[in-house]
């Protein structure tokens, strides 16, 4: 919860409070995009490592096995003929991940004291999530990749906008009662964002 004073804060103050934090991330965000590395797309070959909720695992290619991909809790393994390998990858991870990303909406969901009518999990190109009608979530696949204090942040961003549709003072003030640290995890996103794999980018091009 900010900090209100006995008489609340008013329109101005709260305005004002907010610029100055945004200003700060966007500085930050400024100084990260200057040292950014290139963004890459996979290239889908033996030792390449693909994350789930933070965590690294190795790929190997194989030349038999039953499911174009399989994984063990270990590592992937991937049949050589399977490539272009992305409809491979984006199923496994909306297949795994989807449960998990509805418990911990279901989980921050009670801090932000809003709750969507349903929970879907699909391609949203370079954005990470979006609300929509009637109180649907969505969130990109490629989102199942982040560390999970990453994900909540865009889990709770997108709750938020249940309430409020707009990026005003009342947006970021209800983000803040929910995510008090939401402005690292903020910076932290767009700065992390760039180690993951950009699925749909060629191996060897930059993306924006
Ligand atoms: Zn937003």
């Amino acid at each position: 919860m900010m900090a209100t004073g006995n008489g609340g804060t008013s329109a101005d103050e709260l305005t004002r409070w907010v610029g100055k934090k945004l200003l700060w991330v966007h500085r930050k965000l400024a100084l990260k995009e200057e040292a950014a590395p290139r963004m890459r797309g996979p290239e889908y070959v033996s030792g390449e490592a693909f994350s789930y909720l933070g965590r690294r695992y190795r790929l190997k290619l194989v030349e038999r096995q039953a499911q174009p991909l399989q994984f063990d809790g270990t590592r992937f393994t991937l049949r050589r003929d399977a490539r272009p390998a992305e409809p491979h990858f984006r199923h496994w991870y909306v297949s795994t991940g989807t449960d998990w990303l509805k418990r911990r909406v279901e989980a921050l969901s009670a801090r932000t004291a809003s709750k969507p009518s349903r929970v879907e999990v699909r391609d949203l190109g370079f954005r990470w999530g979006s609300c929509g009608r009637n109180g649907v979530v969505y969130f990109n696949w490629r989102l199942l990749q982040l560390p999970v204090r990453l994900a909540d942040y865009v889990i709770a961003h997108e709750l938020v906008h249940l309430r409020e549709g707009h990026h005003g003072p009342a947006f970021w003030a209800a983000l803040e009662r929910a995510l008090p640290d939401w402005q690292t995890r903020k910076v932290a996103l767009a700065d992390k964002a760039k180690d993951h794999l950009v699925f749909g980018l060629p191996p060897d091009r930059s993306g924006k």
